[in-house]
């Protein structure tokens, strides 16, 4: 029968906002491509708005897509009930990995529930559930939802760090050499990598076992990454051990919708003049001090340029993650009467925009970018000048790409101190809106777009590394 004959995979997104995301697209091409897909989510309870609010979103603008929510895993494992345990490790990574591999048991019931499925395919975090495609024997992928440079130099760090992980935080300034990526600084890698170490062994075995899974999909295109997918396709990322087959077949873009088509904000670009907005967003969770958003006011006001901010309140010292912020107090937060100045050019917009909309908006201009990787594939696919200020995670290094490599952005240079001065925002914002260098920069930003274009329709790069994927674990499933 045909139905019995169609394939079935499960993508299991884990817990971030920023790899919920993409993998809501990848399901889509998945369909496309006549797999059957369903999606497999963690429950956070009431702890994480932001994605239970992201859940929401990706069920209402994608009624093709079959989500199915894991109950939580039996006592005694550590959530819910059990609290106290996660309480018992406090590093933020260490609580989410604990969680996740408390999920493998509901995991794999819901597996085994099912008549049949023929991949299974994790985000990073998810790594422990390895274990529950080895115990079915299912083929077992990745979703890489950051971009090709950064895997090369994750896929790198189990041989590098070779369990001293105390000499990674000795590193310091120095520079730091990895295949397929340009020389960089090893303060620009992530806290988790270079900080206290606690959650260093738990990202280093991560890693360890992402490069001995079946294959891994990646969020970005050949093109936009040449050198460090050479590198990852010649194996020199892992050593002592062949890479796993890499596939990018991005750039996968959330299409926005889910109800966010009214926001007041696309009615206030709608009267601005084309390319003439500069929209600052700093991911799903990004904040900054009070001090900071300051400088930043001072410094768009200086500028003269027209723009459209996402402010979020400050968060205290102490938070967590998923901890729920409430709605900025803008009257409390921006400088005296700053609102009222700028009121003709300016839009303040409290703690979440449409992000996709503004950025494909033709009166949008460049945008100011914490480096997610999705805010940046959705900058380069919109085609506007990225303004790079890394807050956490991996967007150090995404920055050192999107600069040197790709030379799609510019950085902050303050990113790295106390604050950004009001000095460098309204310096920044002139040179991307009103320069030849500005200029020049968006030609190079429209080359990537086409790029991005050319990956994507039938018989491009992504198209066809997908293509291979599909052909490739056609063979995986027969020799199981
Ligand atoms: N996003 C949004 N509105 C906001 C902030 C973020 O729609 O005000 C979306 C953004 O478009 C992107 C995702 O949230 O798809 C954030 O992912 P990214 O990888 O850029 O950053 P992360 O949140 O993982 O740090």
């Amino acid at each position: 029968e045909v139905q019995a004959m169609k394939k079935t995979v499960v993508l299991y997104p884990g817990l971030g906002v920023g790899h919920l995301v993409p993998m809501v697209e990848l399901a889509k091409v998945f369909l496309k491509h006549g797999v059957a897909v369903i999606v497999a989510l963690i429950d956070p309870g009431s702890k994480s708005t932001d994605f239970s609010a992201a859940v929401a979103r990706a069920k209402t603008s994608n009624p093709s897509v079959d989500f199915h929510v894991l109950p939580p895993p039996p006592p005694p494992a550590p959530v819910d009930s059990n609290s106290q345990q996660v309480a018992a490790s406090t590093h933020h990574v260490t609580k989410i990995f604990k969680l996740l591999t408390a999920m493998n048991a509901p995991l794999r019931d819901f597996l085994r529930s099912l008549p049949s499925v023929d991949a299974l395919i994790l985000d990073m975090f998810c790594a422990d559930a390895q274990d529950v495609a080895a115990e079915l024997e299912l083929p077992v992928y990745y979703f890489y939802a950051s971009g090709a440079a950064d895997l090369a130099i994750f896929l790198n760090l189990p041989s590098r760090v070779a369990g001293n992980t105390a000499k990674m935080k000795e590193l310091g300034d120095s520079v730091i050499t990895f295949p397929g990526v340009p020389p960089f600084k090893a303060s620009d890698l992530p806290n988790e990598v270079i900080g206290d170490g606690e959650a260093l062994p738990a990202i280093v075995g991560m890693f360890d076992r992402m490069s001995r899974a079946d294959g891994i999909l990646v969020n970005s295109f050949d093109s936009l990454e040449t050198r460090a997918v050479s590198a990852l396709r010649d194996g020199l990322c892992v050593p002592n051990r062949a890479t796993p087959p890499v596939y990018c077949v991005g750039p996968l873009v959330s299409g926005g919708g889910g109800g966010d088509k009214e926001h007041e904000c696309l009615r206030w670009l709608d009267a601005q003049p084309d390319k003439s907005v500069v929209f600052l967003s700093f991911g799903s969770m990004g904040t900054f001090s009070g001090k900071q958003l300051l400088e930043i006011a001072v410094g768009l006001e200086k500028s003269g340029e027209r723009f459209l901010w996402v402010v979020r309140t400050p968060r205290s010292p102490d938070f967590s993650y998923g901890d729920p912020l409430p709605e900025p107090d803008l009257d409390a937060l921006m400088p005296e009467g700053f609102l009222e100045r700028t009121k003709d050019r300016g839009l303040v917009v409290k703690s979440w925009a449409p992000q996709v909309e503004v950025l494909r908006h033709r009166a949008t201009g460049a945008f100011v970018t914490h480096c997610g990787w999705n805010s940046t594939l959705e900058g380069i696919t919109a085609g506007l000048p990225l303004l790079c200020w890394p807050l956490y995670a991996e967007q150090r290094v995404n920055k050192v790409h999107i600069v040197e490599e790709m030379k799609l952005g510019v950085e902050m240079r303050g990113y790295n101190q106390e604050v950004v001065k009001a000095e460098e925002v309204e310096e920044k914002v002139r040179w991307v809106m009103a320069s030849e260098g500005g200029e020049a920069l968006r030609e190079r930003v429209a080359a990537a777009k086409e790029g991005a274009a050319e990956a994507l329709k039938e018989g491009g790069s992504s198209h066809l590394a997908f293509v291979q994927f599909l052909e490739d674990l056609d063979t995986a499933t027969v020799q199981d």
